[in-house]
């Protein structure tokens, strides 16, 4: 679904952030990318959702070699196929959850009636049909985060990449969203989720560990050579 491929990202000024980093993540698959703070674990993801671009080496977003795009294709790909969580939510403030979701299917062009329909259904899906009229100050952080949530999968990606999705929230609402995270992979989301927390690393099917740029350990690997 989405992979690179000896991909090297060097930053200006010279620190390689990535070194010859080769992972593909196919439809369906929860991938954990952990790692000590600096290894790379951002840039990475960055790279895989086409936010940057490498320096070296090939990115395919379902098969496409996104390297070679330019930036309003990779602007069109990244809206239509990639949903992006954060740590901190990213939501409109004072923007009621049902808005903040709708809003996920602005570059699209749907109608906004069509928006606020599959908004609906969307929030339905992540358990908060009761809160489609509260803004997020209205919302607790584990409801906040699956607002977002909703938000990324609305206009149903192929993939979704999660930047410390459960960083800012409390263990049971962190386990209430990796549950999600878990449904929208069942449902062949190919689902990448970065974390430094080792427990969630290692209870998510695949893991991926990185250091100083490299790829240090992927169970897919394992797999593979098993
Ligand atoms: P992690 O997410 O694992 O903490 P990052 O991918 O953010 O790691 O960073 C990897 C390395 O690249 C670090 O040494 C960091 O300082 C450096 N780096 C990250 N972003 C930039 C940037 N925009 N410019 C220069 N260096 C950067």
């Amino acid at each position: 679904m989405v992979e690179l491929r000896e991909v090297t990202k060097t930053y200006p000024g010279g620190v390689t952030a990535l070194d010859r980093v080769s992972v593909a993540v196919r439809a369906g698959e929860l991938v954990a990318i952990a790692g000590p703070s600096g290894s790379g674990k951002s840039t990475m993801l960055h790279l895989l959702g086409t936010l940057d671009r490498p320096s070296a080496g090939t990115v395919l977003v379902e098969g496409r070699d996104a390297s070679a795009m330019s930036d309003r294709r990779l602007s069109a790909l990244r809206a239509s196929r990639i949903g992006f969580v954060f740590q901190h939510f990213h939501l409109a403030a004072g923007v009621a959850a049902l808005d903040n979701v709708a809003d996920g299917l602005l570059y699209g062009g749907v109608p906004l009636a069509q928006r606020r329909r599959r908004a609906r259904l969307a929030l339905e899906r992540v358990g908060l049909g009761h809160r489609l009229d509260h803004r997020p100050h209205q919302l607790s952080g584990g409801e906040r985060q699956r607002v977002a949530i909703a938000r990324a999968v609305v206009g149903e990606p192929a993939i979704l990449l999660a930047d410390e999705p459960t960083g800012a929230l409390d263990s049971a609402s962190g386990a209430g969203v990796l549950g999600l995270l878990r449904e929208l992979a069942g449902g062949g989301t190919a689902v990448v989720v970065i974390t430094h927390d080792r427990d969630i690393a290692a209870s998510l099917p695949r893991q991926v560990r990185m250091r100083d740029g490299r790829i240090v350990h992927d169970d897919a690997g394992l797999e593979a050579a098993r």
